[in-house]
């Protein structure tokens, strides 16, 4: 298994170097290449006898493109090895330690030791050549020994010297450092390419790459490449720097940009500092950068500590947190919430995110797990970025075990065996049965949360006992609650059962629109429910206007016809009536208090233009929104209402004004457009 594992991986990781290094197009994201390449590393590592030398571990980048001169690098030009965590960086620290013959026992602090902390900028490293201080040659990394010549292109960008500022340039100098293209840059060239109908870049390395592989110098000047030298190799016994620090002030006194944002740490407690610190800041910086490039500063340690076969011992990357890595997907599992809905949750196998272990995604609905196409045992890319819930992006289809079994959505409700349905035209499937205890966990979740009737002691473990014990079938059982029983429940005792008891008693005061979101109806949130309560004071009243007046349900502001659907379908389902009853038989209002009438008739009556007035909206005015029409009306003490009767004292009517604007001129109803209602609204209050 382990073995066909890693020749897949070989293969995989072979083309997408391939893809990446010579094409400049990548297959996949770096952070999901640089996983799947330590998985292979850690396969290799215990199937040596399988090993060849063109595996992607055993190469520096790729072989150079055609079209350009190779050319020999004079010193190798390596890549550098990745720690995803400090405590990577810690062993890599102690592996360097051990090279130096200076080993620290565990759990010994850390010897000071200066390190440079230098941001590790995302573009694409390139060797210039000085001879005499004369700019000679300008070289890509290529696989690290030989790379492609493109000093023509090299000569175009503004931040590499063509001559060295110094008085007595050394006889050759060789300096490394990255090329790359700031964000602002990248994005007019993509959307140039766009506007042009040409495939785009996936990134500014890779847009940096094959900048300068073209073969035109007068393109690549166009794209505005920067540059940061950070590396410097003098002749063997020329006079010069002992430390990276010094290297890098010898190169800005030469005449080239070095990042400023380099730091000389004592110890590697600076690194770590350094590292939090641009986790946040590099948001800001205007090119992309993906980690931090440690680097010890002694140049004469760093010459005793030397190579592996790929990278310097004496430097490691550190890379910031990958916001997507694969996984291996494990099973699916469902969700049904409190309307039934079911979700498909991937679960997989645990994986570092933006920080933070994710071992499942929501995969949210059927058409979606078709559309990713998902088999047990599958190689999937998960992502999470910052605060956004996790998510799989994508199947890696190369990866996929033979005969892998196909994941779909269940026919039954895991929770309670029934037949789930899924309604033509809708994305989501059903659990209808309404006494699943899945809904009704659901369903009770709800009514105590925070913005309902915000009931403290009842969290979700306990509700499961009580509804798995049978205790509770609906919400207004909850009222029937006593605290002798709620005291024999596992982790509950004397006080919190009568807290419990205390907390549910008082929710009962709980205001009507809290009531009214409670109830968990589909689409009324906080905020319709809110303003239906204002319309409609009580439950009686709004179940009468869904029975009889729909009309006067959309005319209440921000409900459109599909809210009101769905209060129509709730009010008149016979068992949310039954619900009803029983919850005012436990004392529940229903409705609003005394004092919240009296809030709400004074909002209309307050003293103004319209003040005592009644008016109704439609259709839509030239300039002033509904909200708008109804703020002003009310600011000057008029009442909006949702129907036309012989009470009403102004309809005010719109473009497309509907069925209220003929029932007004049959009742002799005033008619006024905006302009009508302007000139009432800022008219001088009569005395
Ligand atoms: P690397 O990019 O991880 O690190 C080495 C490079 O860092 C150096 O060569 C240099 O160019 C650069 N660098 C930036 N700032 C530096 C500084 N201050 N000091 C020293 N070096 C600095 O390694 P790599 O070998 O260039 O490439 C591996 C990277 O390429 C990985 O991130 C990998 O994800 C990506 N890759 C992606 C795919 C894909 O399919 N997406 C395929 C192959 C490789």
């Amino acid at each position: 298994m382990s073995e066909a594992r890693l020749l897949e991986l070989r293969d995989l990781l072979t083309r997408a170097a391939h893809a990446y290094y010579v094409l400049d197009a990548p297959e996949m994201e770096d952070s999901v290449y640089d996983q799947l390449y330590r998985e292979l590393v850690v396969l290799e590592a215990a199937h040596p006898e399988l090993i060849t030398p063109d595996s992607p571990t055993q190469r520096v980048g790729g072989s150079p493109a055609e079209g350009f001169t190779s050319v020999s690098h004079r010193i190798g030009l390596l890549s550098l090895d990745n720690a995803f965590s400090i405590e990577e960086l810690e062993a890599w620290y102690r592996r360097l330690l051990n090279a130096l013959d200076r080993p620290v026992p565990q759990g010994a602090t850390w010897p000071a030791m200066p390190l440079v902390a230098e941001l590790k900028i995302d573009g694409n490293a390139l060797a210039l050549s000085y001879e005499n201080g004369l700019l000679v040659r300008a070289a890509t990394r290529g696989d690290g020994e030989q790379g492609e010549e493109i000093t023509s292109n090299v000569r175009t960008i503004g931040a590499v010297p063509l001559r060295l500022q110094l008085p007595n340039p050394p006889t050759w100098v060789e300096v490394r450092g990255e090329a790359f293209i700031p964000d602002a840059t990248f994005a007019s060239i993509n959307a140039e390419r766009e506007s042009r109908g040409e495939a785009l870049f996936a990134n500014p390395r890779n847009a940096c790459a094959g900048t300068l592989r073209q073969l035109d110098p007068q393109v690549v000047a166009a794209r505005r490449l920067d540059f940061f030298a950070y590396t410097l190799h003098l002749p063997a016994g020329a006079e010069g720097p002992k430390s990276q620090w010094e290297a890098l002030q010898w190169l800005k006194a030469a005449g080239f940009k070095v990042n400023p944002n380099a730091q000389l740490c004592p110890d590697l407690a600076g690194i770590e500092t350094f590292f939090a610190h641009w986790e946040g800041g590099r948001k800001h910086l205007p090119y992309a950068t993906d980690g931090v490039v440690v680097k010890l500063n002694d140049l004469r340690l760093q010459d005793a500590a030397g190579f592996t076969q790929k990278a310097p011992r004496w430097a490691i990357a550190l890379k910031y947190p990958a916001e997507e890595a694969p996984s291996r997907l494990l099973r699916l599992s469902c969700q049904v919430g409190r309307t039934g809905v079911v979700t498909p949750v991937a679960e997989f196998e645990p994986v570092s995110l933006a920080g933070t272990m994710v071992s499942r995604a929501t995969l949210h609905n059927a058409d979606r797990l078709a559309e990713l196409d998902l088999c047990r045992g599958d190689t999937i890319v998960v992502r999470k970025a910052g605060e956004i819930i996790p998510e799989v992006v994508r199947v890696v289809a190369e990866l996929r075990p033979a005969q892998a079994e196909r994941l779909t959505l269940p026919k039954s409700c895991p929770e309670c065996g029934s037949e789930l349905v899924r309604e033509a035209g809708e994305a989501a499937t059903r659990c209808v049965n309404s006494s699943c205890p899945a809904i009704l966990r659901g369903a009770l979740r709800h009514w105590v949360s925070k913005g309902a009737l915000d009931v403290d002691g009842l969290g979700s473990k306990l509700i499961e006992q009580l509804v798995d014990r049978g205790l509770v079938h609906s919400i207004a059982d909850l009222y029937r609650l006593d605290g002798a029983l709620l005291a024999s429940l596992e982790r509950m005792g004397d006080t919190s059962a009568n807290k419990l008891v205390a907390a549910l008693a008082a929710s009962k005061q709980q205001p009507w629109h809290r009531q009214l979101y409670g109830l968990g109806i589909h689409h009324v949130g906080e905020v319709n429910a809110k303003a239906l309560a204002k319309t409609f004071a009580s439950a009686a009243e709004l179940a009468a206007a869904c029975q009889h007046r729909p009309e006067e349900i959309t005319a209440v502001f921000g409900i459109g016809s599909e809210i009101a659907q769905s209060l129509q379908q709730w009010f008149g389902t016979p068992a949310n009536g039954v619900l009803l009853n029983e919850l005012e038989a436990q004392g529940l209002s229903l409705a609003c208090s005394e004092a919240e009438r009296a809030a709400a008739g004074n909002a209309g009556h307050g003293d103004g233009p319209l003040s005592g007035k009644t008016l109704v909206l439609t259709g839509s005015l030239p300039s002033l929104s509904r909200r708008e029409a109804q703020d002003l009306i009310e600011a000057a003490g008029g009442k909006v209402s949702g129907s036309v009767s012989k009470k009403t004292s102004y309809v005010v009517a719109g473009e497309e004004a509907g069925s209220k604007l003929t029932k007004a001129q049959q009742l002799g109803v005033a008619v006024l457009d905006e302009e009508g209602l302007k000139q009432l609204l800022f008219a001088p209050i009569a005395s």
